[in-house]
């Protein structure tokens, strides 16, 4: 008698936990995903994609469709405030050399993951209380057991909690930021602006709307909306006050920005941790997802021979920790490394910097890409 499929339970139905049902789906184990929310729907804004997460999709069989409704370009580059140029990619050498980078609603990411899951896999309005090493989880439906856990429950994951009470809390990284989509016009591609302190990006998606983003140093909790946000920016570089005043301030997303101090280990026995559960990053790098996207591929990976009977569960989870904790932290450190540098709130410091990347020939900025988007699995 054939042995029926192993089982995984994966907790949180975001882009890491929906990746990672679809990358275990595909290699043959009985999956379900376990989602606190009512609906599996996004409100979210726009998401930059980059080459290694392109690669990660790909080998999901997804990249096709992501790079369909997607805006294709690498970034332009880095202006400061007044609008001259710091940083000027050399677009072409970059696609070239890392291929396409990619900006889309992350609605259309979550859309395409989901569709390409069974719909019974899916099971929305379930909270996880409480995560068991031997696989066991307690949740508002009951319990449920299985062979592997996945906690892809985010930056506040109650399986981090369960199994790594002493892990130190998410940290504030000391901005908040700010996110909008803008109605269709025309702007040069993905630009970010940096002044003293405050930073500015915008991005044009697929159907001509823009997706514009801003962090800005505040106190932890602190409050100021898009009103507070025009009149910081009023100043800066065409066309980011006009982007400024096309939205409507319902459309704002603003959330404070918090990182996850560096664990130990993503795994404990029969559970790991994924995406922001495990390392929760500043969005500096723009790779929070796409570290997610990666973590899902090797995770499917490495269980893949406990799933053929060569190794325990146990031993290809310790192997997926081993290939992971190393390149997502050392991400999450570049993230916040960059954050302190755009986000320079001393006006000699900034002008220093500003001063040096001016001077800094294009090829250094593409040479120190490449631990990041040279990813390939
Ligand atoms: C401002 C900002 C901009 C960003 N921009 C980018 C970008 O351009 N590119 C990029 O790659 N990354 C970006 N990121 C990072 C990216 O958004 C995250 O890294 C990514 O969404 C993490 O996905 P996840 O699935 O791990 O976690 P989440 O998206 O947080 O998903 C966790 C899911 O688990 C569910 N859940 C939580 N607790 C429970 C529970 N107890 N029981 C059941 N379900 C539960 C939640 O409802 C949620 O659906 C950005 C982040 C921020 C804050």
């Amino acid at each position: 008698m054939p042995t029926p499929p192993r089982g995984a339970l994966i907790i949180g139905g975001g882009i890491g936990g929906l990746a990672a049902a679809l990358a275990l789906h595909r290699s043959g184990w009985r999956v379900q995903v376990l989602e606190q929310a009512a609906e599996f729907t996004e409100v979210g804004a726009g998401l930059s994609i980059q080459p290694n997460a392109l690669r990660a999709l790909d080998a999901l069989a997804l990249g096709d469709q992501v790079r369909a409704r997607a805006v294709t370009d690498a970034p332009v580059g880095t202006r400061r405030a007044d609008g001259a140029w710091l940083i000027r990619n050399d677009v072409d050498r970059l696609t070239r050399r890392y291929g396409p980078w990619a900006t889309l609603h992350r609605a259309d990411l979550l859309d395409l993951l989901r569709r390409a899951l069974p719909s019974e896999v899916l099971r929305p309005g379930i909270e996880v209380h409480r995560v068991h090493p031997d696989g066991t989880v307690e949740h508002t439906g009951g319990t449920s057991t299985a062979d592997v856990v996945v906690g892809a429950d985010g930056l506040h994951s109650a399986t981090r909690r369960s199994l790594w009470p002493d892990a130190p809390a998410p940290r504030y990284a000391g901005y908040t930021t700010f996110r909008m989509i803008t109605p269709a016009r025309p702007v040069e591609g993905s630009v970010e602006s940096w002044g003293q302190g405050d930073r500015f990006g915008y991005a044009p998606l697929a159907d001509g709307r823009v997706y514009c983003y801003a962090m800005v140093t505040a106190a932890q909790d602190g409050t100021g909306g898009l009103a507070d946000l025009r009149r910081r920016l009023a100043g800066w570089h065409n066309p980011i006050p006009a982007l400024l005043d096309s939205v409507e301030p319902d459309a704002v997303l603003r959330h404070d920005t918090y990182e996850l101090p560096d664990l130990n280990t993503y795994v404990a026995d029969r559970v790991a941790l994924l995406g922001d559960a495990a390392h929760a990053m500043t969005p500096n790098l723009g790779q929070g997802a796409g570290q997610a996207l990666e973590d899902a591929v090797v995770l499917a990976r490495s269980l893949e021979a406990a799933r053929t009977g060569d190794s325990t569960i146990v031993q290809a989870l310790r192997s997926y920790d081993r290939a992971r904790r190393p390149r997502t932290q050392m991400i999450a450190r570049r993230s916040r490394q960059l954050g302190a540098m755009a986000g320079q709130t001393r006006p000699p410091v900034a002008a220093a910097r500003d001063a040096a990347l001016r001077m800094a020939p294009a090829s250094v900025f593409v040479r120190s890409m490449h631990p990041v988007v040279g990813w390939t699995g």
